[in-house]
């Protein structure tokens, strides 16, 4: 009971802490020396409500309700509140309040104690503050950020990060099962990150993570270590820095890079480049492939060994004046190939330049141009070859645009028109040097081209300042490799030589023909003479004798008789004589058979072309179509046709103001007959002669026999055919027809 009798103020002020003791109502009836020490103040200053001046009016409502709620429930409790030192400063206590019971538990006192917690509270503070800076910093940072521990393990992250995986923090912490990172960049993160961890250095790696669609994406993840003063890491910071569109750049630039590589080292080119100083540099492939060589063989000045040692100064001289001229440029030389044969190249190059106009680079392409190299030596050949085989034949090229007028001639018809090589051609200068009895045949020529005819053909004359006269045969054919064009490519053939041979031949083949014909008919008289002479000398001398048989007494009757009889015999000799000469006009034996007279005429003219051309008659052609076959004998008509076309090149012999124009044409007449029609354009003839001309010996010409047209009359008439001849109603000239009746009609 000793210990009863201890001062409670005593024991309460011994105490290293503040405390306190109040009545049941909460009226504080004592303060302990701590308490005095600390705020400065006395029981006397702090009784009644004076204590609540000691703490701080921030706190004292809650520590009021506080005190409330504990005395409510009468039991201990505490509370935390800021109380004054007595030099003003408040500081942060915890305080406890415990009610003390008596025997019966009544609450006869309540007891407190404050604690100084501040220095606790304060560093409490501090670290709840820098916690919160820090998750504020993580936010802040504008690209997916994770804080893991020094050992690892995820401990938060930014708002983003959950955004841009659009995963759970759970999920997130356990990324290594979630497929978060692609399954095949696992191993490369999970290696990378141990490692740092292990070592406490940076990381950086590129993987594929799963974003919150579904795609992966190339993130570059770069782990950084927070340290404390000591060196110590706190957290490791993940920043994930989406790269996938700077990948995907980038996979396009590599894949467009070896694109341009692959191109450029099989482009069937040589491809190079230089430096400033004319060194080589870069070769391609081909370039490599194409010497045989390897880089180092061929860079800086090596490239000089394979360029044939012929065209190396040139070359040389070449590149350095480019290279002086910082311009474009280009050279030729031969390069050896890897099998040692040497093709002709062209060499091309062209600057790079700074921004300052100097020269950083030169590239440049060598183009195989050996073949046309080759061609245009050829050509060159050739092209002497033609002039050479032109001027030996007399012959020429043109050509000719009948809409323009441009006319482009070889050199060798300069010479055959004796103009100056190289002057302008025109229609002009050509019409000057024409025969002025040949213009319509130009003329001609001319109108066919502007009326885009596909092959023309004429023979003139030029009539030279020196009255020399040369023979011309020109050819043109309209090319149609542009079409609706009017171009002509043609030939001129200077004739005159063959002209005069020929010219020479024809005379003495007319001599011979005449001749022959003078010969035959000479012949044919000796034999008609001699056939009818002997039965008419036997008529005469039986005559005779008849008439003295009967004169005589008595008269010889039987003798006038046999005479008389010898005579009619002799009189049908000689009639038979006369029969036999018209067969011999007439061939007798006639087949008939199927003929195409269009093929027929065709054949003829072609059997006649040269005689035509010496006639200079321009043929024209105009069979119909589907004609149908006359019923006739083919080798007489075939006569007859040649016969008609002799007659038209005669009247036209002397026609020189208008072309020698002779045109054939086939039609079918009616439904049984066909009719083949021979238009000239010669001298014609008396309408009031047009059917004497068919009587045997009637002939115009000097060495005409008059026989021709009353055979052919013969002959058409013999098949059931009909000859005749008109007079054109618009033009010069004659027409000849005859028409047969259509086979088996
Ligand atoms: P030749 O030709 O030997 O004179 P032809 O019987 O063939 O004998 O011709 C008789 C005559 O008919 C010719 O001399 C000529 O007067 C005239 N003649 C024939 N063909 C034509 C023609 N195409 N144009 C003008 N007259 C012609």
């Amino acid at each position: 009971m000793m210990g009863l009798a201890l001062d409670p103020g005593l024991v309460l002020d011994a105490l290293s802490v503040i405390a306190w003791t109040a009545l049941p109502d909460g009226r504080v009836d004592f303060v302990n020396r701590k308490w005095s020490e600390y705020t400065g103040l006395g029981l006397s200053a702090s009784s009644g409500l004076q204590w609540q001046d000691a703490v701080s009016p921030d706190d004292l409502p809650d520590l009021l309700e506080r005190r409330c709620a504990i005395h409510a429930c009468g039991e201990p409790g505490g509370i935390a509140a800021r109380l004054r030192r007595f030099d003003g400063q408040h500081r942060w206590f915890d305080i406890q309040i415990s009610p003390i019971r008596d025997a019966e538990g009544q609450i006869v006192r309540w007891c407190g104690t404050c604690n100084d917690i501040d220095d606790l509270r304060r560093a409490q503070e501090a670290l709840d503050r820098q916690a919160l800076d820090l998750q504020l910093i993580v936010e802040c940072i504008p690209v997916p950020v994770t804080v893991t521990s020094p050992t690892g393990e995820v401990e938060g992250q930014n708002q983003l990060t959950l955004d841009y995986f659009g995963r759970s923090r759970e999920e997130l912490k356990a990324w290594r099962s979630h497929e978060i990172v692609h399954p095949d960049d696992l191993d490369t993160a999970i290696a990378a990150q141990e490692a740092s961890l292990a070592s406490g250095k940076t990381y950086n790696v590129e993987s594929r993570h799963r974003r919150a669609d579904g795609v992966y994406r190339w993130v570059n993840v770069r782990g950084f270590p927070l340290r404390d003063r000591a060196g110590a890491i706190l957290r490791w910071f993940l920043l994930c820095i989406d790269i996938e569109d700077r990948k995907r750049a980038e996979m396009t630039l590599a894949e467009s890079e070896r694109h341009l590589n692959e191109t450029i080292n099989a482009l069937p080119a040589l491809i190079w480049s230089a430096r400033p100083d004319g060194t080589g540099e870069f070769y391609n492939q081909y370039y490599l492939d194409y010497l045989g060589r390897t880089l180092s063989q061929v860079k800086d000045h090596e490239w000089t060994k394979a360029v044939h040692s012929d065209d190396l100064p040139g070359l040389m001289a070449a590149w350095t004046a480019i290279m002086a001229s910082r311009m474009p440029g280009a050279a030729e030389a031969r390069m050896q190939r890897y099998d040692g044969q040497y093709r002709w190249f062209l060499f091309r190059t062209s600057p790079l330049r700074d921004q300052d106009g100097n020269v950083v680079k030169w590239y440049g392409i060598n183009i195989d141009i050996d073949d046309r190299k080759r061609a245009e030596e050829e050509l060159r050949r050739s092209e002497a070859f033609l002039a050479e085989g032109q001027a030996l034949a007399r012959m020429g090229n043109f050509s000719w645009d009948a809409d323009t007028d441009e006319i482009a001639w070889s050199e060798q018809i300069y010479h055959i028109f004796e103009f100056e090589p190289g002057t302008p051609v025109t229609l002009a200068r050509i019409a000057e040097r024409a025969h002025p009895e040949d213009m319509g045949f130009v003329a001609q020529f001319i109108e066919q081209g502007r009326r885009g005819e596909s092959d023309i053909e004429c023979q003139h004359r030029l009539l030279m300042p020196d009255q020399r006269i040369k023979h011309l045969h020109l050819i043109a054919h309209r090319v149609t490799e542009r079409p609706g064009r009017k171009e002509y490519g043609g030939t001129t053939l200077d004739i005159s030589q063959r002209r005069s041979s020929e010219e020479a031949l024809d005379r003495a083949r007319a001599e011979l023909s005449h001749v022959a014909r003078v010969m035959s008919l000479g012949a044919l008289t000796a034999s008609i003479a001699h056939e009818v002479n002997q039965p008419l000398a036997g008529i005469v001398t039986n005559a005779s004798t008849c008439l003295r048989m009967l004169a005589a007494v008595p008269p010889n009757i039987e003798g006038a008789q046999e005479t008389a009889r010898r005579t009619i015999r002799d009189g049908n000799r000689a009639a038979d004589v006369i029969t036999r000469l018209r067969a011999l006009f007439t061939r007798r034996s006639v087949t008939i058979e199927p003929v195409d007279l269009g093929h027929t005429a065709r054949d003829i003219i072609a059997l006649m072309q040269g005689d035509l051309d010496r006639a200079r008659v321009v043929m024209r052609m105009e069979f119909a179509d589907g004609l149908p076959f006359a019923g006739c004998d083919r080798v007489q008509v075939q006569q007859v046709i040649m016969n008609l076309l002799r007659n038209a090149a005669d009247a036209m012999r002397t026609v020189d103001d208008r072309p020698r124009r002779v045109t054939v044409k086939t039609e079918a007449e009616s439904g049984e007959t066909v009719r083949l029609t021979v238009r000239d354009s010669g001298m014609g003839f008396d309408p009031q002669d047009a059917e004497r001309l068919f009587d045997a010996f009637y002939t115009t010409r000097h060495d005409g026999m008059g026989i021709g047209l009353a055979i052919s009359r013969s002959i058409i008439e013999s098949q059931s055919g009909r000859l005749w001849a008109e007079i054109p109603t618009d033009g010069p000239g004659a027409i000849f027809s005859f028409s047969l009746p259509i086979y088996g009609a």
